[in-house]
């Protein structure tokens, strides 16, 4: 088996700002693993305020040998291996995983989402997510997200009322909510929450610090809307860490360590009775693509990441009716 990586600096369409943070582009390792002729995809989508970057995914890849990887995969084992090259890392990690499910997917001439037991047919629509912006340009944005049947709005800034009244003024889809811990007042809070259960708001991320379990503990308890937790949990550890202090979990590969752990958050999450949310960072078709192999499995996704770039250096995957259709080929389905 052959390892090659090469960064990839993704260009998002429109400068895109959440309650902590801003930026115009997001830099990515893509990666290909080649074996009997077959080639994995993978990739790496290193938002800057998870910690990783360019030259960290390197030097990962560098300390990784890929004799440890025999068919058939055993992700387990694997796991362990990368975790014990080094702690943290979970976006390189899981390009990793990407590439080797892509590579099994080819060699054993399946798709992914079969791999997973996922059913195509249950695939939810992906909602387009809109950054913080001035109120012109968000409701330019919103207009050009017609054709979307769910948007996602990041909130956690004084205008949070206007915006929803701009987007109730062009759209009546459903709406989700980030807050991406930007709320503080438990009180203050709950009157927003109660106020944007009237303008169907059906989920709401990360409303509180996630160093502040109890705060974001009083909302869930009271809160007519699904909120989840997104910043708080990252790999399978801590989905039993989280549970009663939300509804639910956001699930990313580029946090879990790539699709064989997310596949397991899954399934803990639905034996504690938790509601799943599957979303992505600023990714390429091929992060994408190994998102919606088990998005069928979740309750919601939002998986726009292609959607929001401007140079994806793949072919993008079809969708229809806002959401991703999941081909027969084999592997992720991605189109050079
Ligand atoms: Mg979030």
């Amino acid at each position: 088996m052959k390892l090659t990586f090469a960064p990839f600096e993704l260009h998002l369409k429109h400068r895109f700002t959440i309650a902590k943070f801003s930026r115009t582009s997001t830099p990515l390792m893509l990666l290909q693993l080649e074996h009997e002729g077959q080639i994995g995809y993978g990739e790496a989508s290193m938002v800057p305020y998870m910690g990783e970057s360019v030259q960290s995914a390197a030097a990962f890849l560098n300390k990784v040998d890929v004799s440890q990887f025999k068919m058939p995969f055993d992700y387990a084992a694997i796991i362990s291996y990368l975790d014990n090259i080094e702690p943290g890392n979970p976006a390189i990690k899981a390009a990793i995983d990407i590439a080797l499910h892509d590579l099994e997917g080819k060699l054993l001439n399946k798709p992914c989402w079969r791999l997973l037991g996922s059913r195509a047919e249950n695939m939810p629509v992906t909602s387009y997510t809109i950054g913080i912006d001035t109120p012109e340009i968000f409701r330019q944005k919103v207009e050009e997200a017609a054709g979307y049947n769910a948007i996602k709005i990041k909130l956690g800034s004084a205008d949070d009322k206007q915006l929803i009244e701009i987007v109730r003024s062009v759209t009546t889809v459903p709406l989700y909510v980030d807050a991406n811990q930007g709320w503080t007042d438990r009180e203050g809070s709950l009157d927003l929450v109660y106020w944007l259960h009237e303008q169907g708001v059906q989920l709401i991320e990360q409303p509180m610090l996630k160093t502040d379990p109890d705060s974001n503990a009083w909302l869930t308890e009271r809160s007519p809307i699904t909120i989840l937790g997104d910043e708080s949990v990252q790999r399978l550890s801590d989905v039993d860490k989280v549970n009663g202090v939300y509804h639910g979990i956001n699930i990313k590969l580029m946090k879990s360590a790539g699709m064989y752990e997310a596949k397991r958050m899954i399934d803990r999450a639905r034996e504690l009775n938790m509601k799943v949310l599957i979303g992505c960072m600023s990714e390429t078709s091929c992060a994408t693509l190994a998102a919606a192999a088990l998005a069928p499995q979740c309750d919601w996704a939002d998986l726009d990441g292609p959607l929001l770039t401007s140079n994806n250096p793949f072919a993008m995957p079809p969708f229809e009716n806002g959401k991703w259709i999941l081909s027969d080929s084999a592997g992720l389905g991605l189109v050079q």
